[in-house]
């Protein structure tokens, strides 16, 4: 019996976790997850900060304009200066500098001009305008980010504002790729007819690079169901995800689903409802550790890592479950074919127009068919449904890369 995926994803999910926290320095935490809140250490501005180059004044002292105040000093973005702004008098402000004491506004230099005696201003201001009001963005010790946030530039940034020099951070998990197939050959090898290059291997490195999963290994390995195992249980030692690609289908050459026993794997799903991908096998290993085995033929490889492999290495990264699976909904710009039996994954294209972003299905023929994969931003997803989803249809599209 074949389970849907949302079922095989819901059984993934329930067997990986969060690894272990870790407090990384600011430079190396970027594409982690926060293992803590972060908090404010003070408030946010410290102090009322002048948003304008200009003066900061009594509003009251502008009630009738064009008038004259006299200038009893100055003060920029990082100066201590605390000069009292009594009535009639001014002081020079410059943007991110403290406002000083008695003054409720800051008239921008644009509406001023400076004189011997002082400065004349040309119209009058409101209280508070151009100030920056102390704690407005945040009070001291309130939340900022959750737990499980991903760190990205403006939270990395957010994190020095309030003096965060270590967060605490979830473990990414350590990963390596086994791409199975006799016919298999490197990148840089001479090709015959009866054998391919393995693209696969060079996929997957790339796939989990795009999503902050730099650095990956990956290697060939033979199909035989000893040596496979061998290199297999070497792997689940060093690692805490190892993904296959190829043999785990019902071929005669097909040995993962044993090798994976061989090696200590508890078989928790072997084939999904879907196409392409439709032997996909999942196994753990006890300790947070997975084994997933993705079919050989490039699209439903890829099909398989998004859907399974992705949402779990980014639930293990510390990624809300609702995060895991990035996906998102828009409108078909034209028919898409749904099976009844099987759900099923549709190259497609972004593209945009006047509306807005749609998505173009993509030709293919077949799961082997990486030449039209190259032109796809990801996948469509079409729901088990005897035929037509007619164009203008919105439906899930699952994108191959992280999209801002
Ligand atoms: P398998 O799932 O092992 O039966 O493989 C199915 C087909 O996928 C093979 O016949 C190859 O054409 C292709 N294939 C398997 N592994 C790879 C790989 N690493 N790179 C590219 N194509 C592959
Ligand atoms: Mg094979």
């Amino acid at each position: 019996m074949l389970i849907t995926p949302t079922k095989a994803l819901g059984i993934i999910l329930e067997q990986v976790g969060p690894l272990k926290a870790l407090r990384l320095p600011l430079s190396q935490a970027t594409g982690h997850c926060l293992a803590e809140e972060l908090r404010s250490d003070r408030d946010q501005p410290a102090a009322d900060r002048s948003a304008m180059d200009g003066f900061a004044v009594r509003s009251s002292d502008l009630g009738k304009c064009p008038c004259e105040l006299s200038l009893i000093g100055e003060v920029a973005a990082g100066s201590p200066a605390r000069p009292r702004v009594r009535p009639g008098t001014c002081v020079r402000v410059l943007t991110g500098a403290n406002v000083p004491a008695g003054a409720d506004a800051v008239a921008i230099v644009e509406q001023t001009k400076e004189s011997d005696s002082g400065v004349i201003f040309s119209r009058p201001v409101k209280a508070g305008a151009n100030i920056r009001k102390r704690g407005e963005e945040a009070k001291k010790g309130s939340i900022l980010l959750k737990r499980g946030r991903l760190l990205g530039a403006a939270q990395i940034g957010l994190c020095a504002t309030v003096g965060k020099a270590r967060p605490k951070v979830y473990a990414r998990p350590r990963v390596t790729v086994l791409c199975t197939g006799q016919e298999l050959c490197q990148v840089g090898e001479r090709v015959g007819r009866h054998e391919l290059r393995d693209s696969n291997g060079p996929s997957l490195t790339a796939a989990l690079a795009l999503w902050g999963y730099q650095g990956i290994t990956h290697k060939v390995v033979p199909d035989n169901p000893k040596a496979l195992a061998a290199k297999l249980k070497r792997a689940v030692r060093e690692h805490d995800v190892v993904i296959l690609s190829g043999g785990v289908s019902v071929g005669k050459y097909d040995f993962v689903p044993e090798a994976v026993q061989l090696a200590g794997g508890r078989i928790r799903f072997h084939g999904v409802a879907m196409r392409p991908g439709k032997p996909e096998l999942y196994a753990t290993l006890g300790g947070n550790r997975h084994i997933f085995g993705l079919p050989g033929n490039p699209l439903s490889m890829m099909t398989g890592f998004y859907e399974f492999a992705l949402p779990a290495l980014r639930r293990m990264s510390g990624l809300e479950l609702k995060l895991c699976q990035p996906c998102l909904r828009l409108p078909l710009a034209a028919d898409g074919q749904a099976l009844a039996k099987l759900v099923r994954f549709v190259l497609a294209k972004l593209v945009s127009n006047k509306k807005g972003l749609s998505l173009m299905p993509l030709k293919s023929h077949g799961s082997g068919d990486l030449v039209s994969g190259g032109s796809a931003d990801g996948v469509i997803i079409l729901p088990r449904k005897a035929g037509t989803i007619a164009a203008g249809s919105v439906v899930a599209f699952r994108p191959w890369r992280p999209l801002p």
